[in-house]
């Protein structure tokens, strides 16, 4: 756990961007965060001094330090499940060394040999397992690998006046080298729409989230909530061709807890993982018959993120 005062992930990680456009400009994407890890840590006592993929059977990335001297090596899973996402996992790693790390010194070795566990192993988040300490840290650690690797006000100038697409998000993952989901999450924490995002597998909502504008009308998506049949997620990648814009879809078909209305959907199928990412837009303007009544608990944010695509 962190020793001493807690950072802001966010300020960090900011912090860390500013510095490499300084030193490389806005074209600094997407953002070689191995490099910068090394050189960032290369002054501290303990640096990072090895970034390697391995195989990690259930793991995603691992922070961990070295066994006979004070450094750290990060390790990123190569499993297949987890391709397109090591960047990001590196990333994450990063953080826990920014955020959470205890500094070792020399007199953490004293045999030679390191005398305390202190190690970072990062699983795909599940909802139930985890403690709310490590879910918080967790979270910690992917918030500065989002801000470190998709700076907002860059994202806010590639999409521009544009509606999101598969084409605008083809260009957004590899401009910052991270996968579809990340990608598209990262979109719906800074949003001023009303959106929501879903993910889904065998008819069910895995994991969703509402962007902060939607919460606030009564949208967002619990995990085991059934995908419509109409919708274009409820059809399976079958149901239609390469659909490269969102399509309009009457009230009825997606339904929220107070009620239905129309909307704009965009769905992408990971056949590799058998997962659908579901990107629904909604009017700036809840609908008239809509009760406002009071904000939504944080229900909303339920994290199933295994086989992220
Ligand atoms: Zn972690």
């Amino acid at each position: 756990m962190a020793e001493g005062a807690a950072k802001s992930p966010r300020k960090e990680a900011i912090r860390l961007s500013k510095l490499l456009e300084l030193s490389l400009g806005s074209d600094r994407f997407p953002v070689d965060v191995a490099a910068l890890a090394k050189e960032v840590s290369r002054n501290c006592g303990d640096p990072i001094d090895k970034i390697i993929g391995d195989e990690l059977p259930g793991f995603e990335g691992m922070l961990r330090p070295h066994k006979k001297r004070p450094a750290w090596h990060i390790v990123y899973s190569t499993s297949p499940q987890y391709r397109g996402r090591e960047r990001f996992t590196v990333a994450h790693e990063f953080g826990h060394y920014m955020l959470h790390r205890p500094e070792l010194s020399p007199a953490d070795y004293p045999d030679g040999v390191l005398n305390r566990a202190c190690g970072f192993e990062c699983l795909p988040l599940q909802s139930n397992e985890w403690k709310q300490a490590e879910r918080e840290r967790e979270e910690e650690a992917d918030t500065f690998a989002s801000y470190l690797l998709m700076p907002i006000d860059d994202y806010r100038l590639q999409v521009g006046q544009n509606e999101i697409s598969r084409e605008l998000l083809a260009h957004i993952t590899r401009r910052y080298g991270v996968s579809l989901l990340a990608a598209v999450r990262k979109w719906i924490e800074f949003t001023d729409m009303r959106a929501a995002m879903v993910v889904a597998c065998d008819g069910y909502a895995r994991w969703g989230r509402a962007s902060d504008a939607a919460l606030k009308t009564g949208i967002f998506i619990p995990s085991g909530m059934p995908i419509p049949e109409g919708s274009i997620a409820g059809m399976g990648p079958s149901g239609l061709s390469e659909q490269d814009r969102a399509a309009q879809l009457p009230e009825g078909i997606w339904t929220f807890r107070r009620g239905s209305e129309p909307v704009r959907e965009l769905t992408i199928f990971s056949e590799r993982l058998g997962l659908s990412v579901t990107l629904l837009m909604f009017e700036r303007a809840p609908p008239k018959h809509w009760p406002i009544d009071e904000l939504v608990p944080d229900a909303y944010d339920q994290f199933l993120r295994s086989g992220q695509p």
